[in-house]
């Protein structure tokens, strides 16, 4: 029973390496975010060892009592939490949770409307490479020139084509679905509305968002993103498509559930639903707005740099750089150098290829949790918008970097 330091020097190395990474750097990739150190320790604990395939009281092995127990109040707690008339928190991933809920809904060769991912959809949609655009007939909607999903489209597109199941969801959208609008034109072509929430997930448990567990037949997240839990996702859904879908999880698709992951998903909600969560997640809101009119300044649209849509409802922003000299591996690399991880995307309609982009995605769910406040923001926008000018002062900016990072410490304890 030798500690990691012990037994495995090596990947120890690489774990005090990452944790250190993340003390020292701004984390801005829109899909991250830093679980609580209770949610840390319910992962590594000794639920892992245990095989629980089967549901609550209906295990297909023995011993199951005491996992049944953090399942059930990890079910529970996810209905409570988001006003779900069922909950599965068994999907090991947003993915796995995606596709089985896909399969539950239709069949192969079926017909499904996502998102375009060139436009902001996620793989899962319909992308051509992954499960749901092999084996679904995918009709991709767009977003418009202002950069918000074309309505009009989907209700053309839905209308021509008499989808079985309309996706509503995204990776990369700066902006809040009509969730009512989707309802209406899935009813009136009697499809199934399936809403995507993993990005969003943490704003409808604090109330700022628009909830669509009230519009859609079935709902997805992840459980990791602004929702800040173990990486994993679950399924929400009318009751109706309980049994569709538990048995479209297991055994349609996973054998036996991470209850450990489980465990911490439980302890994950119980924190969603706490009033400093509420209040981190009104940072996360007004932190990616304030980013949003700092990138939209004159000075930084002087240095070809603005905002997709002009702004954000949510907790990131799409920087365009169509007119910028950089593109988005280039301002990538360079938010990197000084010490700010994002990701770089593609924009509508995107001249550059997929990976180099003209585009970035910027979310501030990681630093609200680490504690930034308003001000903290502003220095993080105005850092950022002087990196992608023409020419930066690659010391100055680290030193800004490193200053806010020491003003809120992550994981003092570890
Ligand atoms: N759905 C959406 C909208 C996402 O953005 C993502 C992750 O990027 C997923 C699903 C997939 O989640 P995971 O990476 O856990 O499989």
């Amino acid at each position: 029973d030798q500690p990691l330091h012990e037994l495995d020097p090596e990947v120890a190395a690489a774990v005090d390496a990452e944790l250190e990474r993340q003390q020292s750097t701004l984390e801005m990739i829109a899909s991250e975010n830093f679980a609580p150190v209770a949610v840390l320790e319910a992962q590594g604990s000794v639920l892992t060892n245990k095989y629980a395939e089967g549901y609550p009281g209906r295990r297909y092995y023995g011993g199951c009592e005491h996992v049944d127990v953090a399942e059930r109040i990890a079910i529970d707690r996810a209905k409570e939490l988001f006003g779900a008339e069922y909950a599965n928190v068994q999907p090991h991933s947003g993915a796995s949770a995606n596709q089985a809920a896909l399969f539950a809904l239709a069949q192969p060769g079926d017909t499904v409307l996502g998102l375009d991912l060139a436009h902001g959809g996620h793989l899962t949609h319909g992308m051509r490479l992954n499960f749901s655009g092999k084996q679904f007939k995918v009709v991709p909607y767009h977003v418009d020139d202002s950069g918000l999903v074309d309505m009009a489209e989907v209700e053309r597109l839905a209308k021509e084509h008499r989808p079985k199941v309309i996706i509503a969801g995204w990776s990369a959208y700066p902006r809040q679905l009509d969730f009512a609008a989707f309802r209406r034109i899935a009813d009136e072509v009697g499809a199934y509305l399936w809403v995507d929430m993993a990005h969003f997930a943490g704003l409808v448990a604090a109330g700022l968002h628009p909830n669509p567990v009230e519009y859609a037949d079935v709902v997805t997240s992840t459980t990791h993103k602004t929702l800040g839990g173990p990486r994993g996702g679950i399924i929400l859904a009318k009751k109706d498509f309980a049994k569709k879908l538990n048995s479209s999880v297991f055994p349609g698709f996973q054998g036996g559930p991470l209850e450990h992951v489980i465990a911490a998903k439980a302890v994950s909600f119980k924190v969603a639903a706490s009033q400093e969560f509420k209040e981190r997640q009104r940072r996360t809101v007004e932190g990616a707005r304030i980013l949003a009119e700092r990138l939209t300044a004159a000075d930084a649209r002087a240095a070809g740099v603005n905002v997709l849509s002009g702004g954000t409802d949510v907790h990131l922003i799409l920087v365009d750089l169509r007119a910028s000299e950089l593109d988005g591996q280039q301002a990538e690399d360079r938010l990197h150098e000084v010490g700010i991880t994002v990701n770089r995307n593609a924009v509508p309609n995107d001249p550059r290829p997929p990976m180099v982009t003209s585009g970035l995605r910027i979310g501030t769910p990681a630093l609200a949790t680490r504690g930034f406040t308003a001000e903290d923001f502003a220095e993080v926008a105005d850092v950022i918008a002087e990196t992608l000018k023409p020419s930066y002062d690659a010391d100055a900016l680290k030193a800004r970097v490193k200053a806010l990072a020491d003003k809120h410490p992550l994981y003092p304890g570890l």
